[in-house]
């Protein structure tokens, strides 16, 4: 039996300028698509794993992952498309790992797209889905797939769980043991990303009952929170439950768990206090603290589509006379060049950071002119010691330390997330030395900065990634949603699974 098993995941968030091209994906194809993802953590891994236990013949044309960013190039979405379409003809089963959330300049429902195609070219051949928590789920994907099946973790953890159980599923209904019925319901509701951690609050609420309603008897219960920053119809909270059989079933527990989330509403939603305040606080805690505190600049997270080149929060803690900041990651390359040109010990007054256009958001900084002197210079290679992707080689491109007196900048050539202690190691400073650490991240620093920090502050600041969503100029959703507007909002009149 051949079956298809390929890999193409992008977060799409529409507001950001950064560009997707195709050597964004860096996409491997056939037999390196294979050995990527062969004995690794992802749902294509797993995905392979089911299928060669089982004696199949693999078929892996493609598998292509983007860190969060602008649009998906037209020319790119479809040459990725074609690539999983051509390879269609004889496959038996197809297993597919996909985001959920991704937008092209010819689609605004990548995946959902990808998946009419899919279908049409290979009419009654099963389909299953794995998907980002922060899918945004739509009616052409429901009605384009066998199974859909997504994370429970944030950060996510149980990629590899999530491709097994998905991929059981559809074997499960070629053995003929199940006949998998799916019913959705999305809610007029947008989340933030700060939300949709699983491990607290509203998120932690439904992920625990689609756990019970599989312990009970449901074959998938998955809870998309879905990802706002995607001017689309419905960049929205979401629930998926597969049956078996019994379609009413699926349907009560999507509508329960739905009902349940819609009275939560407010528990998805991040408040963002002025980061006046957020300041305020932080040199409170600084007084109390022997350890950094550290200053989570989530409004221009690259992980989420930021920029990594805005100085909101560093100009405003400045301002404030704060000191003893070691600030990172700042993506300019620019700057990088001209510290290395001036080289190490050498004063330099130069412009950093803001430039690249946020004008689409209503956002008009100017770079922010320092002067200071060039600590270090690297090649921006180094190895992660800590808990996340332990032991992988990294790259920021070639970095630079700038040291203005109250803060020391790293500076790099790519955006990169502060995976760990690394990013700041590898350049001579000791991250633990500071009394601000100002990181560029959302969620993926924590398990690494907070055991070495004495306190957190989230620092909303103007980005692409703000998490204040009235700044965003959507266009294409619908209304009302909450939280931007309040009154109106039904989730009964919630679109529900045909
Ligand atoms: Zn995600």
């Amino acid at each position: 039996m051949k079956v298809l098993i390929a890999r193409m995941n992008h977060e799409t968030n529409t507001f950001s300028p950064v560009p997707t091209p195709l050597a964004a994906f860096g996409p491997l194809y056939g037999e390196d698509a294979y050995r990527d993802n062969r004995d690794g953590s992802t749902a294509m891994s797993a995905f392979i794993d089911l299928a060669e236990a089982r004696g199949a013949e693999l078929v892996t044309p493609l598998s292509a992952w983007a860190n969060p960013s602008g649009p998906v190039h037209a020319g790119a979405y479809d040459a990725m498309c074609r690539c999983i379409l051509e390879a269609i003809p004889g496959c038996e089963a197809i297993f597919l790992d996909l985001h959920g959330a991704m937008v092209a300049e010819n689609s605004d429902d990548g995946e959902g797209d990808l998946l009419a195609k899919v279908r049409a070219a290979a009419p009654g051949v099963p389909i299953a889905v794995a998907l980002d928590l922060h899918g945004n789920v739509t009616q052409t994907m429901v009605d384009n797939a066998d199974v859909i099946f997504s994370f429970k973790t944030y950060p996510h953890v149980d990629m590899y769980e999530t491709g097994e159980h998905a991929g059981r599923l559809l074997w499960d209904m070629i053995d003929g043991r199940i006949r998998p019925v799916m019913a959705w319901r999305i809610l007029p509701l947008m989340t933030s990303t700060l939300r949709s951690a699983t491990a607290a609050g509203a998120m932690r609420d439904a992920v625990d009952h689609a756990r019970q309603a599989q312990e009970a008897g449901a074959l998938g219960v998955s809870i998309l929170a879905g990802f706002g920053l995607a001017d689309i119809p419905r960049p929205c909270l979401s629930v998926v439950v597969i049956a078996d059989g019994d379609r009413q079933q699926a349907e009560r527990i999507a509508a329960d768990i739905a009902a349940r989330m819609w009275s939560q509403r407010e528990g998805f939603v991040y408040r963002s206090e002025p980061l006046a305040h957020s300041l305020a606080r932080a040199q409170a805690m600084a007084l109390q603290a022997d350890k950094p505190i550290l200053l989570l600049d989530h409004g221009d997270n690259c992980n989420s589509g930021g920029t990594c080149d805005t100085t909101g929060v560093l100009e405003q803690a400045l301002a404030l006379g704060m000191d003893g900041i070691m600030a990172g990651l700042l993506c300019d390359p620019d700057a990088v060049q001209a510290l290395a040109l001036a080289g190490v010990g050498a004063t330099v007054t130069l412009p950093i950071g803001n430039k690249r256009s946020l004008a689409a958001l209503g956002m008009h900084a100017r770079p922010l002119t320092v002067t200071g002197t060039v600590r270090a210079v690297s090649d921006g290679r180094y190895t992660i010691a800590g808990p996340t992707y332990t032991g992988k080689a990294m790259n920021m491109g070639r970095s630079a330390v700038l040291d203005i007196g109250a803060a020391r900048i790293v500076l790099t050539s790519q955006t990169h997330e502060p995976w760990d202690l690394g990013v700041f190691e590898s350049l001579g400073l000791d991250p633990r030395a500071a009394r601000y650490l100002l990181l560029k991240s959302r969620m993926y620093c924590r398990p690494v900065f907070v055991p070495i920090c004495g306190g957190l502050v989230e620092c909303d600041s103007p980005g692409a990634t703000t998490s204040n969503l009235a700044v965003y100029p959507f266009r294409k959703r619908v209304r009302p949603m909450y939280p931007l507007e309040d009154a109106g909002c039904d989730a009964g009149a919630a679109p529900a699974c045909a």
